[in-house]
């Protein structure tokens, strides 16, 4: 294959004064390594391997303009000439690998999450506990002023442009949406006044740059919530940004504080480029679009349908550096593609832990986790193929290991296949079609439909051996346990059983409430929803006709009536992911789903799941109860071939084998990684 497999994505951008080589934005991120001066060799790595791996213009995460924009206490603000010497670090690292960078200036406004944030109204956000003060017009000027400053600082330290960011619900989005401006004064009031901000913010950050430097607004497309934009509106004020000296419109869909998925792995591939299409005919400087686009494939479609200029995508570079470099070569099948967990990117950030990758833990590491040639090859035995396995196997056979992985199913995966099937996680199959390809190029010696037993181990000579074996689902000790309506997770997901009209399910853990989900649907082999499906489940107006994009929302019929249950009081599914958790309740909602907390489990019999709750007994009636109430390591083949005396194979533990509580894929992708780049 040639570089004509992507002629689209591979083309360069002409801009008035300069060229971008394709049309690849790594779109901002923040990855927490942005906040402290200490960390910016450690940014620039990341960003540089970005630009090494051909990503044609990189927009760095949020850099606030003034200290009251911060995101939270001591987040990353360039305010003063003394900043600029670390941000060198950043733009010499891309410029030596010839990629181009621009630094996006982010003021958090109401979404600040401290007590010195400020905004048009004093309106709280749902999203930060912190009542944010209405700022005086002297006040408005200020921050004005530190976006001018803040553009030049960045000019000063090297970087090719700046995006200016004016969606997602952020300070410049809050002056413009009559939601959160209620001012009276010439900053409010009328559209024309809401987004005189922003307005003044392009005019005077190009008066003070010059024509050669680049200007991207970020524009809020489709803010999602109510008292947002119209479409009207938005064409006016993007056909304003271009007269003011923007040299690119990026797409922003959705406002933080929306209760829609815009980025989440439910979210249709490439759902909202439609948004972006529309804007297409409207103004004459490229317009980038966004959201949910990771493979090469989509991204080219986009470009090709006329949908945008250029694409942009964040997620799938942390989790593959190498994405452009691969598509140019023809190896797409080689990109470890973004699964849009959110798991390790999104969900750190908001816990103020530094971003990494579920698929790929180098991510941000790239100065500590390095991976080297092994001096001493060993022949190593992994038993397992699940996410820990194959991710120890393929490190350690690149390292230069000679390494044998079995599995006892006749394919590799383990759990993962069971994920995969999940409507909204067929983004699974693409991870499992990733580590193929590498087990094939690492040359891992596969042995699948392998039972492994200890004697088989010592047989085969081995010098280590790494039990990658995962969990055992626990069993349960209730009264008609078993029942013949009572299922195991794995009964169902694999296809084992038919499952009747009104089901129970004891445990409303990660696995609960995706049994819950599939059960929803009605056949099991659902495919990914179109964006029509999916605007219909959630409310999105896809015709313009609604301010904010906004709709009534009409989910489909559930295909089940399903109780979800657990024993602790709290709010069901309070465990799942920060940043996902929200949508999965209020899908199970959506589907009518009856969720119980505070239950004590006493029976199962012919009518159904007996409980009781604050001491009254109730009764779920249900043609099957599903026990999803967590797993054990499955340790039996460690502990036999431990039992074996005079054995002196080094052994290690990873994955749920290792610690089955809590086990998620991103712990079990990083320990047998880590593990390999230490054996
Ligand atoms: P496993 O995936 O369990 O793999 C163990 C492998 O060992 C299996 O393939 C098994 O066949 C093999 N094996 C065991 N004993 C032997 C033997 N004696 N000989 C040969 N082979 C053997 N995690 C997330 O992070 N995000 C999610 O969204 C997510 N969704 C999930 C949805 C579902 C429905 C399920 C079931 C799990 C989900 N998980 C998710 C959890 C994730 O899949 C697990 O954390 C992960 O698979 C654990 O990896 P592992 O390698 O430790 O074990
Ligand atoms: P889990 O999240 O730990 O949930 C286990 C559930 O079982 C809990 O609801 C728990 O609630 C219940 N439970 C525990 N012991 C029980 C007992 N003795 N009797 C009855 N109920 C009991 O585990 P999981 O759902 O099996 O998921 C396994 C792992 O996969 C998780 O760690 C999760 O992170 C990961 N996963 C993640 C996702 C994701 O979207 N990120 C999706 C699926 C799975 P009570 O104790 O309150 O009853
Ligand atoms: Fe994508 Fe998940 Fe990695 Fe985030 S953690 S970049 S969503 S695969």
């Amino acid at each position: 294959m040639t570089e004509q497999t992507y002629p689209k994505l591979l083309a360069p951008l002409k801009l008035p004064h300069t060229e971008i080589a394709n049309r690849v934005l790594m779109g901002s991120m923040h990855t927490g390594l942005e906040d402290r001066a200490s960390n910016y060799p450690k940014l620039a790595a990341f960003l540089g391997a970005r630009a090494r791996g051909g990503v044609g213009l990189i927009v760095t995460g949020g850099i606030a303009p003034t200290l009251r924009g911060e995101l939270a206490p001591f987040a990353s603000n360039l305010v003063g000439r003394w900043q600029v010497k670390r941000h060198r670090l950043v733009t010499d690292a891309v410029h030596d690998e010839g990629g181009k960078i621009c630094m996006q200036i982010l003021h958090a406004g109401r979404y600040a999450y401290h007590p010195f944030a400020v905004a048009p109204s004093k309106l709280k956000s749902p999203i930060s506990p912190f009542t944010p003060s209405e700022l005086s017009s002297g006040g408005v000027e200020r921050q004005i002023k530190g976006f001018v400053r803040c553009a030049r600082l960045a000019q000063d330290a090297g970087y090719d442009g700046v995006e200016i960011m004016g969606s997602e619900g952020y300070f410049i989005n809050q002056f413009i949406a009559a939601r959160t401006n209620k001012r009276t004064d010439e900053w409010g009031g009328d559209y024309a006044n809401r987004c005189r901000l922003a307005r003044q913010i392009v005019q005077r950050t190009r008066a003070a740059v010059g024509d050669d430097f680049i200007i991207i607004f970020r524009l809020s497309m489709l803010d999602l919530v109510e008292g947002g934009s119209s479409w009207d509106e938005v064409v006016k004020l993007a056909k304003w940004v271009e007269a003011d000296g923007a040299s690119i419109i990026n797409t922003g869909i959705g406002w933080h504080e929306a209760r829609i998925p815009t980025i989440a792995t439910m979210v249709p591939r490439a759902g909202f480029t439609w948004v972006t299409a529309r804007m297409k005919k409207e103004v004459s400087i490229p317009l980038v679009t966004t959201n949910r686009i990771n493979t090469p494939e989509v991204a080219e479609k986009v470009l090709a349908d006329g949908h945008a200029d250029m694409v942009s995508m964040a997620r799938p570079f942390l989790a593959d550096a190498d994405f452009v470099a691969k598509a140019k070569a023809g190896r797409s099948q080689d990109i470890n593609t973004c699964i849009a967990c959110n798991q390790a990117c999104l969900d750190h950030t908001f816990k103020a832990k530094r971003a990494t990758c579920l698929v790929n833990p180098f991510a941000c590491h790239e100065t500590e986790l390095v991976q080297q040639p092994t001096k001493t090859p060993r022949n190593i035995a992994v038993v397992g193929a699940g996410p820990a396995g194959l991710a120890c196997a393929v490190t350690a056979a690149e390292r230069g290991h000679q390494v044998t992985l079995f599995d006892r199913a006749n394919e590799i995966g383990g759990q993962f296949n069971m994920a995969k099937q999940i409507p909204g996680k067929e983004e699974f199959y693409e991870t499992l079609r990733y580590y193929r390809s590498r087990l094939q190029q690492t040359g891992v010696n596969l042995e699948l439909s392998t039972e492994v037993d200890a004697g088989s181990l010592v047989a085969g000579g081995f010098d280590g051996v790494v039990f990658a074996t995962g969990v055992n689902p626990r069993q349960l000790t209730l009264p008609g346990i078993e029942h013949a309506k009572v299922l195991s997770y794995i009964d169902v997901l694999r296809g084992k059983a038919k499952v009747g009209e009104r089901v129970a399910i004891i445990g409303a853990g990660g696995i609960g409430f995706d049994v819950a989900e599939f059960l929803l649907h009605e056949r099991n082999d659902v495919q990914p929803p179109t964006i029509e499906q999916f605007a219909k489940q959630w409310g999105i107006d896809l015709d313009g006709d609604d301010r904010g994009g906004l709709t009534e929302a009409a989910p489909a019929k559930p295909a089940r009536r399903l109780t979800l249950l657990q024993r602790k009081k709290s709010k069901p599914g309070g465990g799942l992911g920060k940043t996902t958790g929200w949508i999965h309740r209020l899908a199970l909602r959506q589907g009518q789903v009856d969720m119980v907390s505070g239950a004590q489990y006493t029976k199962i019999d012919d009518a159904g799941l007996h409980i009781e709750v604050d001491g009254e007994p109730q009764l779920i009636e249900a043609d099957h109860v599903i026990v999803c109430a967590g797993q054990l390591p499955a340790r039996q083949l460690a502990d036999d071939f431990a039992a074996i005396e005079g054995s002196d194979v080094e052994t290690h533990l990873i994955g749920g084998v290792d610690v089955a509580a809590e086990l998620d894929a991103k712990r079990a992708i990083r320990q047998g990684t880590l593990l390999a780049l230490q054996l």
